[in-house]
């Protein structure tokens, strides 16, 4: 493990397998005799290694980082070895309490103000899931849990044009229906359009529907949009719906006093999530989830068969009833060892070195003529694209884009995922590995210039 970390930056950064090549060098059936560990060990190094694609590369710019650090992996092995199930209080009280502790300590770091309960979820998806239930079952006066929902009108739910797929997802496995999903536009800074909501909730109220849940972004997935919390909230409001805020990503930022105006509003949430295991330097996979509501969220779960019965009751927090699996890893032992190990003047360091690497970044690529940005700059998230002088027809920059991208990734050296901004190919470029560093910024700014000029 210690060698693997040591090493990373010399690894292809995404995996250079062509598809079937792991599964073929593995035996299609099981052992029947026991193998000694050297060999599976060095078969993991030999099979599995090269299947990987390195999220702890320092040029890995890809997605959203899934950013791990070493107090955090100490912590997953300690957590691995006790192997605990912290389902029920009983099961496993340190789990629990600490939990309840650590997503506390998160909910002060965020500038989250009391009153807000907080569970770990295995993603934010998970986290969105349980917004988009516990909304159904507020909606329906608790029966649609009972008594399904057939017979009903449809429930609807709301979120921007570019907010992240897992709204519509949950919203097919909540039964609300992917097509009772209202995309609302966005304005030319990305952000949902408070007008917008309020006359499609309206519209869907005089169909006789049953608007019941609206998904806000705090940092949507393709380039960083924010939607107005207080205005959305107002409307949540005044039209009864549950209001959900995914910041999944930009969550980590509000570390960040300098950051927190984006989240004007927050506080008149329901329930929000992020994901410390994006740039908060733990391991996947830690969603922090909150609800100001924690019986409303309790009442959507819980289910209480004998042999899960606990003889404390009421006055211990049984984390099962918190959400969908009931079976739970000790994930805040993670959190507790990050959080004590960097503090948080620690972690805002880290968050302001990255969110500075990519406003140098954004500098350079404004500087050079043949290259733009399809948005602006959110946090330490850029979408560009080379365009040379006289390369003006669309298609043509999408195919010279694409292909770019594609050198890129397979030269290993780099990682980077290809966007939409608008109808338009780009290619996007998030900062935010524990280990990147300002050469590796430069140096992969000077691959994409040198392989866009090269072509
Ligand atoms: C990453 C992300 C998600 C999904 O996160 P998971 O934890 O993988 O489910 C959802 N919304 C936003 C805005 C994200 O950035």
């Amino acid at each position: 493990m210690a060698d693997y970390l040591e090493d990373v930056a010399d690894l292809p950064v995404r995996a250079q397998v062509p598809p079937g090549a792991i599964a073929n060098s593995l035996p299609v059936s099981p052992p029947r005799r026991g193998e000694d560990m050297e060999t599976i060990f060095s078969d993991f190094r030999d099979i599995v290694l090269p299947g990987i694609t390195h999220w702890q590369h320092p040029d890995f710019y890809a997605y959203f980082p899934a950013n791990s650090s070493p107090p955090s992996v100490l912590a997953e092995m300690l957590t691995a070895t006790l192997g605990a199930n912290c389902m029920l209080w009983q099961t496993s009280p340190a789990g629990t309490e600490m939990e309840t502790r650590m997503t506390d300590w998160l909910r002060q770091m965020i500038g989250l103000p009391d009153g807000f309960h907080g569970v770990i979820q295995d993603t934010a998806s998970s986290a969105i899931l349980c917004a988009l239930l516990t909304a159904r079952e507020r909606s329906t006066g608790w029966q649609a849990n009972r008594q399904g929902l057939a017979g009903r009108e449809p429930l609807i739910a709301y979120t921007s044009a570019e907010a992240h797929s897992a709204t519509v997802k949950g919203a097919g496995i909540a039964g609300y229906g992917r097509d009772n999903v209202r995309l609302i536009e966005v304005d030319e800074a990305f952000a949902m359009r408070p007008d917008r909501l309020e006359q499609a909730i309206r519209a869907d109220q005089e169909a006789g529907l049953h608007p019941a849940c609206v998904v806000a972004s705090l940092g949507t997935t393709g380039v960083g949009g924010c939607d107005p919390l207080r205005a959305t909230a107002e409307i949540c409001a005044r039209y009864g719906l549950f209001l959900h805020v995914d910041a999944a990503w930009a969550g980590s930022a509000l570390l960040l006093p300098e950051h927190r105006a984006m989240a004007d509003g927050l506080e008149l949430a329901d329930s929000l999530v992020f994901n410390p295991h994006k740039m908060l330097m733990t391991n996947f996979d830690c969603s922090a989830h909150f609800v100001r509501d924690r019986d409303a969220l309790v009442r959507t779960f819980s289910i209480l068969p004998e042999f899960l019965k606990g003889r404390e009751g009421d006055s211990v927090i049984d984390y099962r009833d918190w959400g969908v699996a009931l079976g739970r890893r000790f994930r805040a032992l993670k959190l507790w060892f990050v959080i004590r190990s960097y503090g948080i003047e620690g972690l805002q360091a880290i968050l302001r070195r990255h969110i500075a690497l990519a406003v140098e970044l954004e500098q350079m690529i404004a500087q050079a003529d043949d290259f733009e940005l399809m948005a602006p700059r959110s946090l330490s998230l850029l979408n560009l694209r080379y365009r040379p002088s006289g390369m003006t027809d669309e298609a043509e920059l999408e195919r010279t884009n694409r292909t770019l991208l594609e050198r890129l990734n397979d030269s290993g050296r780099v990682y980077f995922t290809q966007n939409l901004v608008k109808g338009r190919f780009a290619i996007r470029w998030s900062i935010g590995q524990t280990r990147t560093e300002r050469h590796h910024v430069e140096a992969a700014w000077a691959l994409v210039q040198r392989m866009a000029r090269c072509a």
